[in-house]
């Protein structure tokens, strides 16, 4: 008898085509709690649509999930991530590893030492370097000036999220000297680019296990934290899950991993007065809050505005983070709440990892539309400092 079922397992293996048994799928509800219900359950959510959105699920998920759900298999995820490269990133690949990255950083602080000096915020859990880039005038000191914060690479799988904030990074640097403008920018604020805070999960997506999102801190016999599910404001109220198997793991307690506790500390001491996160995809721009579709954040219109303003050099939907999708715990919602930040997510692109010849098109308009809000701070702080 357990041949047989062996048999059947196997047969069910093979007629279902996955080998690897991931599969894009998209999933439908009729209302707000039947969404509900389903983020619950513990899987990611892209390109929301008004009744549908993409995540990735494997087989025995949407078996569980095809009983309440009606849910669409699109593609083989294997089929999707594969035809951009294997296992290991190729080497000429637009796509800049963790180690690609630094060097990056490095040549680029060498190249522009009077403006651009590295740092870094902390360590993994894995001990790599969570490093930063800094582009002001007197870079060697902390001014009084306005500050900004670009972050990439919550997410381990969304690579493009990588190179925006590293497209940005060479913008403004290799501009400085002949555009007035941009020089204006980086006299006037101190800007930070961290292009990876999750490196040790962008190394094993991009090395050894490509749907990768979450941290690698061993946790009972599993791995990892949505680092994006792990910031404190109203922690793990809605949209994230409990269990250490699923994709947007809360943590066992808020700020329980290394990136985010050294993004919170980087945070706290530098007081930002606006931030991007960079995330894939969907071609959105979110603002707080995150955690509540009933409640609005206290500049909610502001927030907006300025959403607004800078969707309309890359052509997004600009929307308030929960009604797309209800999230707690995200890096948004806390520094908004926390330090006053006007922080938003961009959700870049229209599919999980762009093709190699659509990254550049990808960095030139969202980096226009992180200028927008270089270009917004003195109004967003007589803003602040009237309401
Ligand atoms: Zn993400």
């Amino acid at each position: 008898m357990k041949k047989i079922v062996l048999f059947l397992f196997i047969c069910c293996i093979f007629i279902s085509g996955f080998s690897d048994g991931f599969s894009i799928v998209r999933i439908y509800f009729k209302d707000k709690d039947e969404l509900n219900n389903i983020v619950n359950f513990g899987l990611e959510i892209e390109n929301m649509e008004k009744n549908s959105f993409i995540s990735i699920l494997n087989d025995k998920d949407i078996d569980i999930l095809k009983s309440k759900h009606k849910i669409e298999v699109l593609s083989n995820a294997d089929s999707i991530f594969d035809s951009f490269r294997g296992r290991d990133i190729k080497s000429e690949s637009v796509y800049h590893t963790y180690e690609e990255c630094n060097k990056v950083i490095e040549e680029l602080v060498k190249d522009y030492s009077d403006i651009a000096k590295k740092f870094v915020i902390g360590k993994s859990y894995e001990g790599r370097e969570i490093t930063g880039i800094k582009i002001s005038d007197n870079v060697n000191e902390d001014e009084q000036e306005p500050s900004a914060l670009f972050m990439g690479a919550h997410h381990a799988r969304e690579w493009i999220s990588i190179e925006v904030p590293i497209a940005l990074a060479q913008y403004l640097l290799e501009n400085y000297k002949t555009d007035q403008s941009i020089k204006n920018l980086v006299d006037q604020n101190e800007i930070f680019i961290i292009p990876i805070i999750n490196p040790d999960g962008v190394e094993w997506s991009m090395k050894e296990y490509k749907y990768w999102r979450k941290t690698r801190r061993p946790i009972g016999t599993s791995f990892g934290v949505d680092p994006n599910r792990n910031y404190s404001y109203h922690w793990g109220e809605t949209g994230a899950s409990s269990s250490a198997w699923n994709d947007t793991f809360k943590g066992e307690k808020a700020f329980s991993e290394n990136c985010t506790k050294a993004l919170r500390d980087f945070a706290l001491w530098r007081k930002f007065d606006v931030s991007i996160s960079y995330h894939s995809y969907g071609e959105d721009i979110l603002y707080p809050y995150s955690y509540s579709n009933t409640v609005n954040a206290p500049d909610h219109d502001y927030l907006k505005k300025i959403s607004h303003a800078m969707a309309e050099k890359n052509g997004y939907n600009a929307i308030k983070s929960a009604d797309l999708y209800p999230a707690a715990g995200d890096s948004d919602d806390w520094l908004y709440s926390e330090l006053g930040t006007f922080a938003f997510t961009f959700e870049l692109a229209t599919s999980f990892i762009p093709y190699d010849t659509q990254v550049d098109g990808i960095c030139m308009k969202n980096v226009d539309s992180a200028i927008v809000l270089l270009e917004k701070i003195p109004e967003i702080l007589e803003y602040k400092k009237i309401k």
